[in-house]
């Protein structure tokens, strides 16, 4: 990335501020942080960009991801995982966990490696580390996951997987019902990573103490787990009674309804619910054929599936997903921006230093036009992407 000047600073336009509001305001950014916020900011020697007409707000980050543009993150060539992080910044995207899940346990280790490995793309958002979804899930709700890739909960195999990410990985799904998930999580937790209830048929006690042992997410809220039942309210009926716990939503109007995204994010409110794409390789692509990992899935009108019709992850943007609940009147554009970056952040323990713009905090901004395209995105206090 070049650096133009030690400072940016950026005028003109309206800010989502860090309590979710939108006001005029400069943005003076120096040495990749932000250094303040407020109207009418002045410094001497710094470039100076006209964003007039735009809002500028936390740069998104996509917490559960598979790939984008055509370009897979679940590979085991580093290269693939930065060509994908210079196509993410043209959708607003300034960081992002590369989300694996495989065939089978060797695969894994091999895509693990190349997370490893990867270095920071040029231009390009900011690689987090890995979201393991699974293996240590429900055969019963696989949804679009390999079928050889569940897995008894094992300890030892964790801490392979572990050790392949080169202490990178982060997140991991588990379904906490199966035999030798208890100790699978608290394993996990000891090393540092978070762990997120999905693809899952825990009933409600079951997710209920699994949220107490420490799990402190769930992975795609209603898809791939035990439904809400009025007399079995499942792991969201747990989840909502969980302090702190966040949850995924994938608001590309095919996973869920948007009145059940509705439903969610006034259930929930926006400080607990983490806009996630589920993105796959072809997103961002036109109508086509694909390959899955081992199998052909069909992009055809937004809708990417399996031949048997089931949904094989969305094609959606996180641009897009904003957009949307802004659109289906959801939320205004703060509390979307909200869900798509301040809470993901603290959703990885990073909410100290990204997810919003306030002083101190990691230069990671998109400017959005009034129609909310990406016009410009900034990684670490960079332009990497402009329209
Ligand atoms: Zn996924």
């Amino acid at each position: 990335m070049v650096r133009m000047s030690d400072q940016t600073l950026l005028t003109g336009a309206r800010v989502v501020t860090s309590d979710s509001q939108t006001t005029r305001a400069d943005v003076l950014i120096e040495d990749g942080r932000i250094a303040a916020v407020g109207p009418g900011l002045a410094a001497d020697g710094a470039q100076t960009v006209d964003l007039s007409g735009h809002v500028i707000a936390p740069g998104f980050i996509d917490v559960h991801v598979h790939g984008g543009g055509g370009h897979p993150l679940i590979t085991t060539n580093a290269d693939e995982i930065e060509a994908y992080a210079r196509w993410a910044v043209s959708h607003g995207v300034t960081s992002f966990l590369a989300t694996a899940c495989t065939p089978t346990i060797d695969t894994a280790l091999d895509c693990l490696a190349a997370c490893a490995n990867a270095g920071e793309a040029a231009n390009g958002a900011a690689l987090l580390g890995v979201n393991l979804e699974g293996p240590f899930v429900n055969p019963r709700r696989r949804g679009a996951l390999p079928p050889s890739w569940p897995a008894t909960p094992d300890v030892d195999t964790f801490r392979r997987l572990l050790d392949a990410s080169g202490g990178r990985l982060r997140l991991m799904t588990v379904a906490p019902e199966l035999p030798g998930a208890a100790e699978v999580i608290r394993e996990a937790l000891a090393a540092g990573v978070r762990v997120s209830v999905g693809h899952t048929d825990a009933t409600y006690e079951v997710s209920r103490d699994a949220f107490a042992a420490g799990a402190s997410h769930v992975t795609h809220a209603f898809n791939a787990m035990r439904p809400f039942h009025h007399r079995e309210p499942g792991p969201l009926g747990a989840a909502l009674e969980a302090d702190g716990v966040t949850v995924e939503v994938i608001a590309d109007g095919v996973h869920l309804h948007p009145a059940t995204v509705r439903t969610l994010v006034r259930a929930f409110g926006a400080g607990r619910i983490a806009l996630i794409t589920d993105g796959v390789t072809p997103a961002g692509l036109s109508d086509g054929a694909f390959r899955i990992g081992d199998v052909e899935a069909r992009l055809k009108d937004g809708e990417m599936r399996l031949p048997d019709g089931t949904i094989a992850g969305s094609v959606a943007t996180m641009a897009d997903v904003v957009r949307n609940v802004v659109r289906w009147n959801i939320a205004d554009l703060a509390t979307a921006v909200t869900m798509a970056s301040a809470t993901p952040a603290r959703a990885l323990g990073l909410g100290e230093r990204k997810g919003r713009l306030a002083p101190g905090y990691d230069a990671d901004l998109v400017a959005l036009t009034e129609d909310l395209s990406v016009a410009a995105t900034w990684v670490a206090g960079s332009l990497a992407y402009r329209a």
